[in-house]
């Protein structure tokens, strides 16, 4: 995977906005539990009541509260309250909200901060206990008792005079006294709970001031409500551009890495192209990459959201209970077990099945293309068989694998309803006892499934992981091979003009592997305005000697010159741009005639490709085609015969007008009158250029100016027809066997 990693660099803006809305996707998401929590236990719960500082209080109330909080305390929550006087100029503005204000004076809550409510929350929650306990105790003389209340049981019972009145008589020691008794009675209450506790009071004196209690209820539901749809919205909409931003950047980097393979293959010499075969090349630049893009598009996604959620859950989950984590960590390792057991069933398949499909890739590409033969020999059910036999293996691996991973599917769901009823169990017993609100046992079960389920993705990851890596390997493998045949570092040019001349200069070649050399010493020069042929038995190392020359190999031992330079000084494109070659298996591509003969040069005019259409003997056959210039080449030239796809090709090649003309056995599917019409007409087009004929048929050379023998990578002969005739035995074999004693002469 990281051998391919470069190819990333262009999309790092990309990936790092796709983080950017992946951080605020989680943020919605972890927000949402959160939010829930406060519409149960705020909405529900408390009425709507947040926390122990109110808006507003009546002065008597706040008089009473006072009398339990440290001096300085009850300095700062005055200086945070404003004194509002029945009939003063503020009271009218304040008068629709708190009736009461129309009899007595009303604090109200000044524009304080968020921090200063936090602050104060804790010194009122406690002093509205407190004060909620007396209030309580007036109707109780055990609990007014056991606070050490003045006027205990005497003054207890229904009716007793407003008790607060004789606190505020009291000495502070002594008030410091009965407000670390009810201290002592919610000690196991946590801050939380007493927030919750001491809403009730707040609620009481809402009431009290005659406030709309129903509506401020109704109000914080609809304003949470609101919230919490608003991060649905958010957490929606980037979970939108995220899968947008992951295809952009997976469907951009198999673009590159498909592009990337095809130029690499490009500069393939011959040797490379023996090393991966065709059909693998294929394979890596489709199939390969293919799956590296679906693991992209699950890596910018998962890879950095599931830490982010699972990081910011636990932080959440264990805020919202800390006494519950070992539930989540009884899960996880569950999970664990289960997701490691997948991972040593399925992922050794995986690679199994990526070395099936290649198999069966290549048992039909067989039968596919040698299907006449098949049929000619009667094969049909042997091939089936083994087509059969490629399919069945692989349809049974694939059907493991997913067996595997769908039943891990309902041991998933399994597990995410336990740890539900594990925590509503465990937590219900905390609930009861107070020491946890309802809400925060419900945010806690969601930060627990989403903690689960990032966990989940990030096994998953892991499992489709290897198996890309597999497939990065393979392509990894195709970019980094170095081509054998380089173009130089500081590249010569050829002269201008138009030479063709070749020399070979004790050249020797062996091929990649080989053990032995396909050539030996061979020495010869090739002139410009001659026919140089090259005649020889069937392995000769005929088209391997012509092979040399474009520098689809580079030679093992000695040189060889065009042009007068090196062909390793300089550049294989200006090298090629001099040739015309016309290989032994003429190719064709997909398009009409008139484009395959204008594949060397598009601006030739329609009097040139007609003119190579004739010499090339090509014309009569195309003026027969339906559309002429214009009928249709399919796929690799198959709707032409062998004879006519080799006069396209020739032709092909002269309308390049190179200096040098390579014909590798080029004339062998033609018949011998056209054979000989093509080389007349040749040899005019052709007159100043160097003319390289490889061949087994000495009338195809008789003419020639030079003629080469070589057997078994060696010359064996050189000259003309006549002088070989009498001085070269193989030759003279070779031309007893095809020719009459006429035509030897
Ligand atoms: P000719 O064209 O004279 O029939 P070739 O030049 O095609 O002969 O082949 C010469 C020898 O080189 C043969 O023995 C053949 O086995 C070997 N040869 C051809 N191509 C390759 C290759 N790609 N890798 C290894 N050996 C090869």
């Amino acid at each position: 995977m990281m051998r391919i990693a470069k190819y990333l660099k262009p999309y790092l803006p990309l990936l790092a906005a796709a983080v950017v809305l992946l951080f605020i996707q989680a943020y919605a998401n972890l927000s949402l539990p959160d939010y829930m929590s406060h519409i149960v236990n705020v909405g529900i719960q408390q009425g709507g009541i947040a926390d122990a500082v109110p808006e507003a209080l009546r002065e008597s109330q706040m008089d009473s509260l006072t009398l339990f909080m440290s001096e300085d305390d009850a300095r700062r929550v005055l200086a945070d309250y404003q004194l509002v006087q029945p009939g003063d100029s503020q009271s009218n503005r304040y008068l629709s909200e708190y009736p009461a204000l129309r009899k007595e004076p009303v604090y109200v809550r000044r524009a304080i901060n968020t921090a200063e409510i936090a602050a104060i929350n804790p010194i009122m929650g406690k002093a509205w206990l407190v004060v909620a306990a007396i209030e309580q105790a007036r109707n109780n003389p055990a609990m007014a008792e056991a606070m050490g209340l003045p006027g205990a049981g005497a003054a207890a019972g229904a009716g007793a005079s407003d008790p607060f009145a004789q606190l505020k008589t009291l000495p502070a020691e002594r008030l410091s006294r009965i407000a670390s008794a009810v201290d002592r009675k919610f000690a196991s209450m946590g801050p939380k709970m007493i927030n919750q506790a001491a809403t009730q009071p707040v609620k009481a004196e809402y009431a009290a001031l005659g406030v709309n209690i129903a509506k401020l209820q109704t109000g914080y539901m609809l304003r949470t409500g609101a919230i919490m749809l608003l991060l649905t919205l958010i957490a929606a909409v980037t979970a939108v551009s995220t899968g947008f931003l992951s295809a952009r950047i997976a469907a951009g980097l198999a673009r590159d890495l498909r592009a990337a393979v095809f130029r690499t293959v490009e500069g393939f010499g011959a040797g490379e192209f023996d090393k991966f075969s065709t059909a693998s090349l294929i394979t890596r630049s489709t199939n390969d990459i293919m799956q590296i893009q679906m693991v992209a598009v699950m890596l910018v996604t998962m890879a950095f959201y599931a830490p982010i959620i699972g990081v910011g859950g636990i932080i959440r989950a264990v805020d919202k209970s800390a006494s519950m984590w070992w539930i989540i960590a009884l899960a996880v390792a569950t999970l664990m077990v289960a997701v490691l057991t997948v991972y040593k069933v399925a992922v050794p398949k995986f690679k199994l099945i990526q070395r099936l499909l290649d198999r069966l890739n290549l048992v039909s590409r067989e039968a596919l293309s040698g299907m006449m033969v098949i049929r000619a020999f009667n094969m049909q059910p042997h091939e089936e068989e083994r087509f059969d036999g490629a399919n069945r293996d692989l349809t049974s691996t694939m059907l493991f694998v997913n067996r595997v991973v769908v039943g891990m599917m309902p041991f998933m769901f399994l597990i995410m309803n336990g740890l539900s009823v594990l925590i509503i169990w465990v937590g219900a017993a905390q609930v009861s006892r107070s020491t946890m609100q309802v809400g925060d046992m419900i945010a806690f079960m969601q930060y627990a499934i989403q903690i689960v389920f990032a966990f989940l993705m990030l096994s998953m990851m892991f499992i489709m992981l290897p198996r890309a890596a597999v497939s990065a390997g393979r392509v990894a493998d195709v970019l980094e091979t170095e081509p054998l045949i380089k173009d130089p570092s500081s590249p010569e040019s050829f002269a201008p003009g138009y030479d063709g001349t070749v020399e070979f200069r004790n050249v020797s070649f062996r091929y990649p592997g080989a053990e032995e050399d396909v050539l030996h010493d061979i020495s010869f020069t090739a002139g410009p305005g001659q026919t140089t042929a090259i005649i020889g038995p069937t392995g000769a190392g005929k088209s391997t000697l012509v092979m040399l020359i474009p520098r689809f190999y580079d030679v093992t031992g000695g040189e060889i010159y065009v042009g007068g330079k090196d062909v390793r000084a300089v550049n294989q494109h200006d090298l090629r741009d001099r040739m015309g070659y016309v290989p032994q298996k003429a190719a064709l591509f997909t398009g009409t005639i008139a484009s395959n003969l204008r594949y060397a040069d598009e601006q030739a005019s329609d009097k040139e490709v007609e003119s190579a259409a004739s010499i090339s003997q090509a014309s009569e056959f195309i003026a027969t085609l339906p559309g002429g210039m214009k009928a249709t080449i399919s796929q690799g030239g198959v709707n032409v015969s062998g004879g006519q796809k080799q006069r396209l090709s020739i032709a092909r090649a002269l309308v390049k007008k190179p200096p040098i003309y390579i014909f590798d056995d080029s004339f062998s599917a033609l018949d011998f009158k056209t054979d000989a019409n093509l080389r007349r007409a040749l040899k005019e087009q052709t007159a100043s250029s160097m003319v390289l004929i490889v061949t087994q048929r000495v009338s195809t050379i008789k003419n020639a100016e030079q003629i080469i023998v070589l057997d078994e990578g060696r010359i064996v002969g050189r000259g003309t027809h006549r002088e070989l005739m009498d001085a070269c035995s193989t030759y003279r074999e070779i031309a007893t066997s095809q020719l009459t004693t006429e035509e030897l002469a």
